[in-house]
C-alpha cells in the first residue's frame, strides 16, 4: 500500500514525503479513502497509530477541493475537539505540517493560557480550529468564535474526553454545528457511553478498526 493509491493530491503527498513517511499505517490506509469519499467515520485507534494524519490529510484535501481559494472572511470550516491542551497542540502541529502547501489557515485554542492572543488569531480568520472544549465555549460565549459554517467535526480521543467529564460541553458544541457536515470520531475504547454519543451525531458511520 502506498500513499499515492489512497487518493491524496500532490500537495499532500509532497508534505507526507517531506516527513519521510513511506507507507501509510493501517489506520491511515483504512480511514483516508473512506473520509475522502465523504463518509462519517467511527475509528478505533490509540495514540501512536498515525491517526492524526489519518483524519488530517483527507480533511485538508476535501477542504481545499471545495474552496481552493481562501474565502475572504475565513469562517471556521473544520473543528477538531481534543481532551487536553497537549493533544490540541500536537494536532495543530500536524495540520500545519501536512497542510503546508495548501492555503488553509489553522489555529489552536486551549485553556490555562491568556485568551487574548487566541481572540486575535480568530479575528484574523481561521479555516481549521483545534480546541479543547472549555476554552472553545468561552470564546463562543464572548462572541469570538462562530461554528455556523463548520463542515468537518472531529472528536479526537473521545474516550478521554468523556473520562475528563466533557460530555456536557461536547453536547453544547454539537448543538451549535450546522446539520450538514462530516463527522469523525476517534477513540481507543468503546464504552456504552461512547457508543451512545457516537450514535447521537454520526450519520451512517463507517467503522474503521486497527
Ligand atoms: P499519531 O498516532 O497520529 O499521534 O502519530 C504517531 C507518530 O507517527 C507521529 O510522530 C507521526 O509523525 C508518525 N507517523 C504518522 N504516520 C506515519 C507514517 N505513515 N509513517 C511513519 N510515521 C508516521
Amino acid at each position: 500500500m502506498s500513499f499515492e493509491k489512497l487518493g491524496l493530491s500532490a500537495d499532500l503527498l509532497r508534505a507526507v514525503a517531506d516527513q519521510g513517511y513511506e507507507t501509510p499505517t493501517p489506520v491511515q490506509a483504512n480511514s483516508i479513502p473512506v473520509i475522502l469519499a465523504g463518509h462519517d467515520v467511527l475509528a478505533g485507534a490509540q495514540t501512536g497509530t498515525g491517526k492524526t494524519a489519518g483524519f488530517t490529510l483527507p480533511m485538508l484535501q476535501l477542504m481545499h477541493k471545495t474552496h481552493p481559494e481562501r474565502s475572504r472572511n475565513h469562517p471556521i470550516r473544520a473543528l477538531v475537539l481534543t481532551p487536553t491542551r497537549e493533544l490540541a497542540a500536537q494536532v495543530g502541529e500536524s495540520i500545519a505540517t501536512y497542510g503546508k502547501y495548501l492555503p488553509l489557515r489553522s489555529t489552536v485554542v486551549f485553556g490555562g493560557v491568556g485568551i487574548n492572543p487566541q481572540i486575535q488569531k480568530l479575528q484574523r480568520g481561521v479555516d481549521i480550529l483545534v480546541a479543547t472544549p472549555g476554552r472553545l465555549l468561552d470564546l463562543i460565549g464572548q462572541g469570538k468564535a462562530n461554528l455556523g459554517h463548520v463542515e468537518f467535526f472531529v472528536l479526537d480521543e473521545a474516550d478521554r474526553m468523556l473520562d475528563m467529564g466533557f460530555i456536557h460541553d461536547i453536547r453544547k458544541v454539537l448543538k451549535m454545528l450546522p446539520k450538514k457536515r462530516q463527522n469523525l470520531l476517534f477513540s481507543a475504547t468503546f464504552s456504552e457511553e461512547i457508543k451512545k454519543l457516537a450514535n447521537g451525531f454520526l450519520h451512517a458511520p463507517v467503522y474503521v478498526e486497527v
